[in-house]
């Protein structure tokens, strides 16, 4: 009989057991190492190409399993599978910082990415969302400008906050998402202690054909709560890790964190009338206008066991969509529908939807074939239409949901104004109407502090500016206290 205790014999990668873990094959113990030692060469290879590219935006963070349960019945709003009553989804969430690189600290502030995967029974539904309902543009030719100013310069190699309020001042659009991060909830305790959004709004089609556009809200059911700047400094210098970690621990002790799906609807017609752009990032949807709808609650309760194949090569996309979801005209949500899978073919290679995480549980019988790292077999018929009996595409049974479109000349242009479109409403209500007093005043303190560190004369005449036109008194007193400092 075997001793149960007895590890298992090293192999290579072929799983032939190998003679030894420690010594390489030489000519005598003193001479030199034989090419033929393929072992030492695989060890060494495999090494070399362990880093994959990390992610642009969003390289640092992690993740876990989980489901979604529906709690409430919206099938009046959407024929996604996922989303009928009863219905119960094995998911996998990503969270994330936007900024830093994958070693940077988790306490920086920064918005978090929100990422979530349904493992639905009509294909991978993911939900590519942030811990904010609005961002700092909305229009995707801005994106990667946007992103380089947030990370390093050229010359210095360092990240530079003159470059961020350079750009922030120069695109007012960014005054609500900028108010939002310099508040409270620019750096939360925990991922556990967040909400996520959808940010874009999504076309949700019901059993009859009738549309409607959606965003979603996911609230912990731990409670919102943050960390100061001063404690998120300090964390950063003795745990720059404390998210990932506060993650993994609580799922481990079983302490499994939850948050609650709600939804904003607007009928489909609104979207054409309703005094603000519906579909422009910078905005929310006031609550009073459309109130939150339940639909259902995801849990994370499994952690993964190996970081790198589970989260590090997990592809989220915002255009995998099921039946009864659909894009609207966001501009950005547009550009993200191009860039994401873009970005996955880099890089993890054009099968990443092969890996085990990415694997949809539901069939597929696409005409994708061959490319490298392509590991499950692709059968006869190779072309469609075909008389072999392939899969042929069923336009009555999943008709498209783009039904939506545009008219007038090619233009560059942001979207047509409407009643209540400025970019600084907003923001001075999130400041005078959700924020109390101590928490405007951590606002403006978060700010100065920000604005203390290399911000030059001329971009800090600019963010005085800004943000008077946020809130003249706020503005004023950021303004006093950078002066003082
Ligand atoms: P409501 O009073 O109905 O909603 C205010 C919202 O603000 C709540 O969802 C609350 O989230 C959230 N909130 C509370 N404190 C903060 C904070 N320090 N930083 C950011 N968000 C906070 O008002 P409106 O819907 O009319 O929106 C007013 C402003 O609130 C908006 O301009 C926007 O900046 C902000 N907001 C609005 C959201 C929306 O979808 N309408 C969503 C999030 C923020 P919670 O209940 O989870 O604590």
């Amino acid at each position: 009989m075997s001793d149960p205790n007895k590890p298992k014999p090293t192999t290579n990668d072929a799983g032939i057991a190998v003679s030894s873990d420690e010594h390489s094959l030489t000519i005598g113990p003193n001479g030199p190492i034989a090419l033929q030692d393929h072992y030492l060469i695989e060890q060494m290879a495999n090494f070399n190409r362990e880093r994959i590219p990390e992610r642009q935006p969003h390289a640092k963070g992690s993740g876990a399993f989980g489901h979604f349960q529906v709690t409430n019945d919206v099938s009046k709003f959407t024929k996604a599978s996922v989303f009928q009553p009863g219905a119960k989804t094995d998911t996998l969430a990503r969270f994330s910082t936007v900024a830093g690189e994958r070693g940077s600290p988790d306490t920086w502030r920064d918005p978090r990415g929100f990422a979530l995967k349904f493992y639905t029974d009509e294909g991978n539904y993911d939900l590519v969302g942030n811990n904010t309902p609005v961002f700092f543009i909305r229009d995707p030719m801005k994106f990667q400008h946007f992103i380089r100013s947030q990370k390093r310069r050229a010359d210095t190699n360092l990240r530079d906050h003159d470059m961020q309020w350079d750009f922030w001042t120069l695109s007012p659009e960014s005054a609500h998402q900028v108010t939002w991060l310099m508040g409270d909830r620019g750096i939360p305790k925990s991922w556990r202690h967040m909400n996520g959004y959808s940010s874009h709004t999504y076309l949700w089609v019901n059993a009859q054909g009738e549309k409607f556009w959606v965003k979603y809200h996911f609230k912990t059911d731990q409670g919102i709560d943050f960390l100061t700047q001063e404690e998120a400094d300090k964390m950063a210098g003795s745990d720059g890790d404390y998210h990932t970690r506060d993650l993994y621990q609580a799922i481990e002790r079983g302490d499994h964190p939850s948050w609650t799906m709600m939804v904003q609807v607007m009928p489909f017609a609104e979207g054409e009338t309703y005094r603000i752009n519906p579909f422009d990032l910078t905005k929310v949807w006031p609550h009073k206008d459309y109130p939150l709808i339940e639909v259902g609650k995801f849990t994370l309760n499994r952690n993964p066991t190996d970081h790198h194949t589970e989260i590090e090569q997990a592809a989220f996309e915002p255009n995998s969509l099921v039946p009864g979801i659909g894009i609207s005209p966001d501009k950005m949500l547009m550009a993200r529908i191009f860039s994401y899978a873009d970005a996955h073919r880099h890089r993890l290679g054009v099968n990443y939807k092969q890996i085990p995480v990415n694997s949809p549980r539901s069939p597929v019988h696409s005409y994708s074939k061959d490319g490298a790292m392509r590991v499950q077999n692709v059968s006869d018929p190779v072309y469609a239409p075909n008389s072999k009996g392939g899969p042929s595409a069923q336009p009555e049974e999943y008709p498209a949901e783009q039904a939506w479109g545009g008219e007038g000349d090619l233009v560059r242009k942001a979207y047509t104004l409407r009643e209540d479109d400025d970019d600084f409403s907003q923001p001075r209500a999130l400041i005078n109407e959700v924020m109390d007093d101590a928490a405007r005043e951590r606002l403006v303190n978060n700010v100065v502090g920000h604005l203390l560190d290399g911000v030059s004369p001329q971009v800090l005449e600019r963010a005085f500016e800004y943000w008077k036109n946020i809130d003249a008194d706020i503005g004023k007193r950021i303004e006093a206290g950078v002066k003082a400092g």
